[in-house]
């Protein structure tokens, strides 16, 4: 795909998630990136709103010295900064967002190609409350399976940053060794999700489908305790020969 292809993508896909009624992103909240195949990518720069962007609203970046700086997370925010602004292919281009780091991990270890990351009301619900993402480790319905994955990898609170970025490079590690696949879905607990994808259109079907989730979660706490779906039921949802087609067509998988 092309370059330009790709940006006005990102573009549609962060005015899909800045959408008001939608209460996933306000302000300049959550950003959006995409891999370019030449060793950069497009992320969002700092402080756009996703409702209302365009494409001056996205920085270019090299992810070679936003990689180098992983290794040295103890930066002061004047490094992290001079780390921002000289990772940029255009140096007139836009300081891009702090979450620069969490992005460029997600797209060279994660797996993905489109990266998508919110504060949804229904998700922060759960994660801010004394259950974290505990709810979130068995499900409750089964298309939540389908789309977001049996497992989802889970990042303790972490400052926002070069921090977070190492701490969840360590929990999609842990992932890995485990279930030998990357996660679709990663909850920031105190923060909200990252969802990991290989078009823009899984992007906002992990997010859509994690938001429906959570906001059924939310209610269902509120009069009682969830039904959770046995392990072996849920289990069988991922394994299923046709769950796998429905996973593909809507956008899953290639
Ligand atoms: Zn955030």
């Amino acid at each position: 795909m092309k370059t330009a292809e790709i940006l006005k993508r990102l573009v549609q896909l962060s005015h899909e998630l800045g959408r008001e009624d939608r209460q996933l992103a306000i302000l300049g909240e959550g950003n959006v990136s995409a891999d370019l195949g030449d060793g950069t990518f497009y992320i969002k720069a700092s402080g756009s709103p996703l409702a209302t962007i365009d494409g001056g609203g996205f920085t270019r970046v090299n992810m070679s010295p936003v990689f180098e700086a992983l290794d040295q997370p103890d930066k002061t925010d004047d490094e992290v900064r001079k780390v921002l602004e000289t990772c940029r292919v255009d140096k007139k281009a836009k300081l891009p967002s702090v979450e620069t780091f969490l992005h460029a991990i997600c797209l060279k270890e994660g797996g993905a190609k489109w990266v998508g990351h919110a504060h949804p009301v229904s998700v922060l619900k759960i994660l801010c409350s004394k259950l974290g993402a505990e709810p979130f480790r068995r499900h409750i319905f089964p298309d939540e399976i389908v789309v977001c994955g049996r497992h989802l990898a889970i990042v303790p609170y972490v400052d926002p940053g070069i921090r977070l970025a190492v701490a969840l490079r360590k929990s999609l590690r842990l992932f890995r060794n485990k279930y030998d696949t990357s996660p679709r879905v990663i909850l920031m607990v105190n923060h909200g999700p990252v969802v990991l994808g290989q078009t823009n259109r899984d992007v906002l079907s992990l997010m859509l489908m994690l938001d429906k989730w959570a906001s059924l979660l939310a209610g269902i706490y509120a009069v009682g305790e969830p039904q959770f779906l046995e392990e072996k039921n849920s289990d069988r949802i991922e394994n299923r020969p046709d769950e796998h087609y429905r996973r593909r067509a809507i956008g899953r998988l290639k």
